[in-house]
């Protein structure tokens, strides 16, 4: 079958010849509608920090069932889904104390087992989610990242009518904002230095967009008391320094972006002296990935304006390319496979 396969960091290959799955009793066969490509791929891609070598990439996807295991009880041949990428143990401290996103063995699709950038998949039974009719399959390829930023609004604790400050404008920052209106968020402020993702920024609902060269206009909207909540979705050592000069005594900081190398930290006294809370969020449970498809079904959120680019699975390797230069235009890239 095609695939995209990680040979090592900066490498991937297109490759034509790779294995079908061979299902286990509790597996079941996608045949891939649509994969998308993931800003922790590129990080891979670039560092080699997240994901195994020799794998197939790919762990935003959407498909149809074509084939159960002996032991697959729900899950029927011809049903639309997407999934849960993450394999949580299901039996480690984490796993029987509802935070599965935690386990200790962090196992998933496209990050330690085969994904689904490729023309089938297998996956467990209890790691599918069915698509309601009214979601797409290019929208079914955009659950996984907006579970992400459901995640993180409901980890971070917001109230109603709260203001909030969204660093960056990218897949994920563009979710925020959606999952914070459908929150009840109050104002809601972007950085972000990209002209074509600051529009986009308030297409999909924020109120005021800023470049980076103006942090210091952030007291001016928030009444010179400083935000309420900060989502830094970049996570570059500028944007991790200023989210304490931003945030208001008393405030949050939800971390949502990747960084892997080491960094000096300014400011740390800000952190004490202001009370801030400060909190890291790392992917989601099973329970919010349900959650996610119930808002995408209720059209709380529309994840179309964010998807820039359908290319084919052999474009997959230029695209890495392209998508590992920081400031590019694309927002989400979907594969479409078949
Ligand atoms: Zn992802
Ligand atoms: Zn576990």
């Amino acid at each position: 079958m095609k695939g995209i396969y990680f040979k090592e960091p900066h490498n991937i290959k297109f490759k034509t010849d790779l294995s079908k799955p061979e299902l286990k009793p509790d597996e079941v066969l996608v045949k891939v509608k649509y994969c998308g490509i993931c800003g922790s791929d590129i990080e891979s891609y670039e560092t080699g920090a997240l994901m195994l070598t020799g794998i197939i990439l790919g762990h935003e996807f959407s498909g149809d069932v074509i084939e159960v295991g002996d032991k697959v009880k729900k899950i029927k041949i011809g049903t639309r889904v997407t999934a849960n990428p993450n394999l949580p143990c299901g039996k480690c401290y984490w796993c029987i104390h509802d935070q599965e996103n935690m386990c200790k063995d962090s196992y998933g699709l496209g990050l330690t087992h085969n994904g689904a950038l490729a023309e089938y998949i297998k996956v467990k039974e209890d790691r599918l989610h069915k698509l309601p009719d009214n979601i797409s399959y290019e929208e079914g390829a955009m659950v996984e990242p907006l579970a992400v930023a459901t995640y993180a609004v409901q980890e971070s604790g917001i109230k109603l009518g709260e203001n909030a400050v969204v660093i960056g404008a990218g897949t994920i920052g563009l979710l925020t904002i959606q999952v914070l209106n459908a929150a009840g968020a109050g104002k809601i402020i972007v950085i972000e230095p990209v002209e074509s993702k600051q529009k986009k920024a308030l297409e999909v609902g924020a109120d005021v967009v800023l470049n980076p060269k103006n942090w210091s206009k952030i007291s001016k909207f928030t009444k010179k008391i400083g935000a309420d909540h900060v989502f830094d979705c970049v996570a570059i050592p500028q944007t991790i320094n200023n989210t304490m000069k931003i945030v208001k005594k008393g405030g949050h900081i939800t971390f949502i972006g990747i960084h892997v190398e080491p960094f000096q930290v300014e400011g740390f006294l800000q952190l004490l002296l202001k009370n801030i809370s400060i909190r890291g969020v790392f992917s989601y449970t099973n329970d919010t990935f349900t959650d996610t498809i119930t808002l995408l079904e209720k059209r709380k959120i529309n994840v179309k304006p964010l998807i820039t680019k359908i290319i084919k699975l052999e474009e997959v390797p230029e695209m890495f390319k392209i998508l590992s230069q920081l400031e590019h235009e694309e927002i989400k890239v979907l594969t479409k496979i078949q």
